[in-house]
Parts: C-alpha cells; sequence; structure tokens
C-alpha cells in the first residue's frame, strides 16, 4: 500500500481540524471478504467519507469544500503533523448521523446504513463463535429494510446487497431467488455459498 498525501480539514462548525491519510495505490491481496460487502485487506484500507468533530460533534463530509491543506507524509516535521486523526465512528455515531440528515443523495443514504449495517455485523464477524450470535438490538433490523428500500436494483452489487438484507432477515426464498436470477459470472461462487446458507437457515454475515 503506497499512502498518498494527508489532507487537514476543518470543522464547517467551529473549525476543528482533523487530518486524513489518502492510499495512492493499493491492492485486495490476501483480503478477507464478507457477505454484507465488507472486506479487511492489509494492502488497502476503508477511509471513511466523513468525520463526526472531536471538539463540536458536527458531522461533515470529508471533501474539498471542508479541506485545508495536503502535506505528503514524506515532509518531516510538517507543522500540522501532529493534528489528530478522525475518531472511530459507532454504532451510535452512525445514528445520530442518520438522525442529522447528513446525507444528501440516495448514495450517500446507502454509505451510511451499509457502514451501519457493518458495524452491527461486526459484533458478530469478530466473535469467538459467530454461528450461535444475533443482534438483538432492532435498529439492525430497521436499518436493514430501510437500506433495502433505497437500493438501484440494476445494480449487480445491489442486488447481492438485497439477498445478503433477505437473509439475514430469515426471508431465505426471497434470498435465493434474488441470486438465482442475477446472471453475473463474476458472483458464482458467492452466490452458491450465500444459497447454501440459506438452506440451512443461517441469517448471520458470512466469510467469503
Ligand atoms: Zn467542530
Amino acid at each position: 500500500m503506497v499512502p498518498g498525501p494527508q489532507i487537514v480539514y476543518k470543522c464547517p462548525n467551529c473549525e476543528h481540524l482533523t487530518q486524513q491519510g489518502t492510499i495512492r495505490s493499493g491492492n485486495t491481496i490476501g483480503a478477507t471478504f464478507y457477505s454484507d460487502g465488507k472486506y479487511d485487506a492489509p494492502m488497502m484500507s476503508d477511509i471513511l467519507q466523513f468525520n463526526k468533530c472531536r471538539k463540536c460533534e458536527t458531522f461533515y463530509w470529508f471533501e474539498g469544500s471542508h479541506e485545508l491543506i495536503r502535506y505528503e507524509l514524506s515532509i518531516e516535521g510538517h507543522p500540522l503533523q501532529h493534528v489528530e486523526s478522525p475518531q472511530l465512528m459507532r454504532i451510535e455515531d452512525f445514528h445520530k448521523a442518520l438522525e442529522r440528515s447528513i446525507y444528501r443523495t440516495y448514495g450517500e443514504i446507502i454509505y451510511i446504513r451499509q457502514r451501519l449495517m457493518w458495524a452491527y455485523n461486526d459484533q458478530i464477524r469478530f466473535h469467538k463463535n459467530p454461528q450461535s450470535e444475533k443482534i438483538k438490538d432492532y435498529r439492525h433490523y430497521d436499518n436493514l429494510k430501510i437500506l433495502m428500500e433505497n437500493l438501484f436494483m440494476e445494480k449487480p452489487y445491489h442486488i447481492m446487497l438485497a439477498s445478503e438484507i433477505h437473509r439475514n432477515l430469515g426471508e431465505f426464498e426471497k434470498s435465493i431467488s434474488l441470486l438465482r436470477a442475477l446472471e453475473n459470472e463474476n458472483y458464482n461462487d458467492k452466490k452458491a455459498k450465500l444459497i447454501q446458507a440459506c438452506h440451512q437457515g443461517y441469517r448471520n454475515v458470512l466469510v467469503f
């Protein structure tokens, strides 16, 4: 993974600074892929596209209008090198971001809600015994339903995500029929694994 420049952003509310790393080049060699679309890759990090200001808790997108400056990590002693990185976003933060309607497009709704899905699934993903675990917070299932309503069902990735949501909700027949209707060779291995999980009545997130 080759790092790109560090970008320093300014909170639009209180002007508190946050710096975010970037990736110049990376790949998914050696990555672990999950059925909810998340992957953990040693050579590629998932950089969150929005921030919660550490000082005033305003949410804002990491984008040009909030950018103050960018600098290369190779520059030693840069005056902004001690600016803090974004804080880790937790389940309640994603809920807050949705309550405050920080999204402007359907794409951003999907983005936030899929990351909320991942945050809930992390409870199972990293559990010692994932098979027996169940997410108890009903808001997880509400989020899945709303996420599904916002998907673009002409996109294969979204069809896969919708089928995953049906499986998570225990709607196995619906999940299987979406998978069977999807004609895209790239997904054949994943489809087979998901259909098998449906037949076994298994709802939780899977490792591919
Ligand atoms: Zn702020």
